[in-house]
């Protein structure tokens, strides 16, 4: 990007999240999620650091938190409140420590590591050890006078303790979070609901909301606390890991499960174990706070713009971002049919780098106007790739097209039709290229094939060592040798692989054909029905529509699919290469004294289906989640038994998993 793009660019980011931030810190509305917010704010960050002399003083990345309300007094801090730097990748987080590390002149740092709280930073100024104000951080240099209400929290010490030989200067500032723990948070919730007024979303809105009340006696009902994280006073002390215990001396809760780290294997091992915990610990946390323990160290490297460079704030993985559309691609399935895919500039979701976006149809490109240049919010949902959720249309640059349906097949130039009453659109060339190598690859994860991807297979079908999918159980090794990246060893593992997986279960195979409308629900009615393959290719529509579970259309495109010539060789292939097929023994009891609570909608069975699945496997269906319950499955939107069974850490199964659970 060069200077005048990145300037347009900077303008365009600065205004977004101007707009979002009034929303939320000002009128305390949320107009966008904080992870869309976090993701914007970041790539700003970026740009900035790219291109210093592009920060103003009114950027965004300039200051802290939002305006003081008019309504409070003000409060000016003794020292500026800065804010932390985000990092989103181990990757982003050894930049962070290596730049520290050289600006430093070190060798090693030492790192002290704390959760980061999801609530609000407050500064507790102590005059001769009393509590005399306290002050949200506001812009970072005034913020408003809460000290009526900070006083009403119960973890908020009102006189430092002292022992002996601790002398206590005149003057003590504490600096931590006021937050909401998970029990606070639901009953204050349920008071509101009782009382006709919304539910807070987030703790953090809810702290923010509650701490800012005119009336103190309503924050004081709401059960808020408050964990430490600095103390701007001098007992001597020289690191950030003596300060917490200086904290916990004058009678605060340090926060806890903080940690002085030595390697960068060692914080990134504190990093996933905080991951793991967080959920059990009866507060939100989001992320990991680094911290060069020594102070000396930490003030040497100073402050740029507000925030200090020996401080980070490593987020945990957000289920949602921001990115720009490069590019929209039509990707052949094995049916033929096209499915646009948007091709982003990289961007981090939920742990995993992220290239593509789904977007389904072109119907959905319609709905959306997404457009090659645009400003997206993606969100994953599940294990499958991210979805465009939203086009921030205020970002959109000049001279951006409406995106067109092709006319031809991308891969193989054939035209494009459009069958009647579908969305899609299909190639009409049956030996599209692209469709048999998605047919072979379909196949192969039937089979539970591992380590053959698009590339590969993409090579075999070329070399023509692969034509359908049954040929993969004939490849050799030699011919393996003969494509590029393949190695004597690797030839031979994928070979054995390969045959290592010619037995497979009845319904699998069903799958592996390759049948519209046969997803793996519907191949494990045929199964349990017919018990044997053989019955199942001699099947007619009525015995097939008679099934439950397999309607008219179903029934047809098996029977249509069995006549077919060229399926009839496949099948047939198969058998000539010694496949075997295990057919479905008695129903079991597998989900005997096993409890499951069912949220959201199921995309491939109803509800009332799904509970007498469970059921003739011997599990119970229960209403509501409880420390009892061995499963929820989580459909699309789930509901608040979701959040529940992630605060009690009950296991969450998605559609795919509670089928695959059901199936074998
Ligand atoms: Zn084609």
């Amino acid at each position: 990007m060069n200077k005048a793009e990145a300037k347009t660019r900077i303008a365009k980011l600065r205004e977004e999240i101007a707009y979002h931030r009034y929303n939320y810190h000002v009128l305390d509305k949320t107009t966008i999620s904080e992870a869309a917010l976090d993701s914007l704010k970041h790539e700003l960050y970026k740009l900035e650091q790219e291109h210093p002399d592009l920060i103003t003083p009114d950027s965004p990345t300039q200051r802290v938190g939002g305006k003081p309300l008019a309504k409070f007094k003000k409060i000016k801090h003794a020292r500026r409140m800065l804010s932390m730097e985000d990092v989103f990748s181990f990757e982003e987080f050894e930049a962070w420590y290596e730049r520290g590390r050289k600006l430093s002149g070190k060798n090693q740092l030492d790192l002290f590591c704390m959760p980061k709280l999801d609530g609000l930073a407050i500064s507790i100024i102590y005059k001769n050890g009393v509590l005399e104000t306290a002050a949200t951080r506001g812009d970072g240099t005034t913020g408003e006078d809460i000290t009526v209400n900070v006083k009403t929290i119960e973890s908020v010490p009102l006189n430092l303790m002292s022992e002996k030989g601790l002398e206590i200067p005149g003057t003590v500032e504490v600096r931590g979070e006021v937050y909401f723990p998970e029990e606070a948070f639901e009953k204050m919730n349920q008071e509101q609901l009782r009382n006709d007024k919304p539910a807070f979303a987030n703790p953090r809105n809810a702290a923010a909301g509650s701490v800012r009340q005119l009336d103190s006696k309503i924050t004081a009902g709401r059960g808020l606390a408050f964990m430490a994280w600095d103390l701007e006073a001098d007992f001597g002390q020289k690191t950030e890991s003596d300060e917490w215990e200086l904290l916990k001396k004058l009678g605060f809760r340090a926060v806890e499960n903080s940690v002085v780290c030595k390697y960068l294997a060692e914080v990134r091992k504190h990093w996933e174990a905080l991951q793991k915990k967080r959920e059990k610990l009866g507060y939100w946390i989001d992320g990991m706070v680094v911290r060069v323990d020594d102070n000396i160290v930490f003030n040497k490297l100073g402050v740029v713009g507000k925030t200090p460079r020996g401080l980070v704030a490593w987020k945990f993985p957000a289920e949602e971002a921001t990115t720009v559309v490069q590019n929209i691609e039509w990707f052949v399935g094995r049916t033929g049919a096209l499915t646009p895919v948007a091709v982003v500039n990289p961007t981090f979701i939920a742990g995993t780098t992220v290239k593509h976006a789904s977007l389904h149809n072109y119907d959905e490109i319609k709905r959306l106007d997404v457009r090659v240049g645009d400003t997206v919010i993606l969100y994953k949902a599940g294990d499958i790739i991210p979805k465009v959720k939203e086009v921030l249309k205020n970002m959109r640059p000049d001279g951006t097209h409406a995106v067109h349906q092709p006319r031809q097949c991308p891969v193989c130039g054939s035209d494009v039709v459009k069958k009647d009453e579908e969305v899609a659109i299909y190639c009409k060339n049956p030996r599209c290229f692209a469709q048999d190598r998605e047919a072979v690859l379909h196949a192969a994860k039937s089979f539970e094939i591992d380590g053959l991807g698009p590339a590969t297979v993409s090579a075999m079908i070329e070399k023509k060592i692969v034509q359908r999918a049954p040929d993969l159980f004939g490849v050799t090794a030699e011919e393996l040798l003969g494509l590029e990246g393949f190695a004597e060893l690797s030839a031979k593992k994928l070979v054995d692989e390969i045959q290592n997986k010619k037995t497979i279960p009845l319904a699998n195979f069903i799958v592996a054909l390759g049948i519209r409308n046969v997803g793996l629900e519907t191949a494990h009615d045929l199964a349990r029905h017919f018990g044997s393959f053989d019955k199942l290719r001699q099947a007619s529509v009525d015995e097939l529509s008679a099934i439950e579970g397999v309607g008219q259309v179903v029934a047809d495109a098996i029977v249509d699919f069995m006549k077919q010539e060229h399926n009839q060789e496949m099948i047939d292939d198969y058998f000539k290469q010694g496949i075997v097929i295990k057919n479905p023994t008695q129903q079991s009891q597998k989900l005997a004294g096993q409890s499951f609570v069912l949220t959201g909608t199921l995309e491939s069975l109803t509800r009332d289906d799904a509970k007498d699945r469970i059921r003739a496997l011997g599990g119970d269906v229960s209403s509501s989640v409880s420390k009892n319950t061995d499963y929820v499955v989580a459909g699309e939107a789930p509901g608040s038994k979701y959040d529940k069974a992630k605060k009690l850490g009950v296991k969450i199964l998605s559609e795919r998993e509670f089928l695959t659970m059901l199936g074998r």
